[in-house]
């Protein structure tokens, strides 16, 4: 009876193929469930801003044509020596900035509303650099934010470092007593000559990013303007989303020019497609 022996094994083996495949579409099936819900890994996104994101705003920059450094020289007001020399005006240029940033119309603008929207959806996988020291991006809603140049609603300890939330005007007379003498307060905004905010955490950031975007930004000021090529040398795709194309223009891959309150919405927006819609 061999051709019956024959066909129950062709039999068994056909039932379990057909058990493989069955197993095999179920692991697919799961599998495609999972992706729909976590949408693949999401890239890591670094940002750096400057003031051309907060000019839409109506903050003042410090180096355009009627900018702030056409009334003020910056070694007075914006260096360690202006400040030993003459510390009054120095608080008088940081308290009239103070003041300018608490006005009603000064609010945030799409282009820092769409970067609160990019946060959102990406959570820890995305981090700001900013240079500007204003505090639109805070009301817009991001978190994950490094000032890197400081911030002007916060003042410091001469003596300790430590840092205070300010609001108000900031006097020569107005002391600072966490230390066991009162010491002197100074704006928390670096000036020229001192080290930038936090630039291990920068850096750290940098080599790990999918995607390093820079809005708004000249391109005159270093150290935050190498750090294309620092994103570049590390194979990091760098985006340019700038009113006009800035001096650093060529070290991007990607490029779009325009007013930030159009370009930063409309690349988030492509970006969140590709990410729930990869190609
Ligand atoms: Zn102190």
């Amino acid at each position: 009876m061999r051709v019956p022996r024959r066909r129950l094994r062709l039999a068994r083996y056909k039932k379990h193929r057909r058990q493989i495949h069955q197993r095999f579409r179920q692991h697919l099936f799961a599998l495609d469930r999972l992706c729909a819900h976590t949408s693949g890994p999401l890239p890591k996104v670094v940002v750096l801003t400057g003031a051309g994101i907060s000019a839409e705003s109506g903050i003042r920059t410090f180096r355009a044509s009627d900018g702030l450094w056409e009334e003020h020289h910056l070694e007075d007001v914006a260096t360690p020596e202006g400040f030993a020399r003459d510390p009054q005006r120095v608080q008088d240029f940081y308290n009239e900035r103070r003041r300018q940033l608490q006005q009603p119309e000064i609010q945030p603008n799409p282009a820092h509303f769409a970067l609160a929207k990019l946060e959102a959806a990406l959570g820890e996988n995305f981090l700001l650099i900013t240079q500007n020291i204003d505090d639109l991006h805070e009301r817009a809603g991001n978190h994950n934010i490094i000032h890197m140049h400081g911030e002007l609603l916060k003042v410091r300890c001469c003596d300790s470092g430590q840092v205070l939330n300010w609001t108000g005007d900031l006097t020569v007379d107005d002391r600072c007593y966490c230390c066991q003498f009162p010491a002197a307060l100074r704006p928390h905004v670096v000036w020229f000559g001192e080290m930038p905010l936090q630039m291990g955490d920068i850096y750290q950031a940098l080599s790990e990013a999918d995607y390093f975007v820079a809005i708004g930004t000249s391109g005159h000021v270093y150290p935050a303007a190498g750090f294309v090529q620092e994103a570049a040398s590390r194979g990091v795709k760098t985006v340019e989303l700038n009113l006009e194309p800035s001096q650093t223009e060529s070290e991007f891959n990607e490029k779009h020019y325009g007013p930030a309150s159009e370009v930063v919405p409309a690349w988030v927006d492509g970006l969140l497609q590709k990410i729930a819609y990869p190609a």
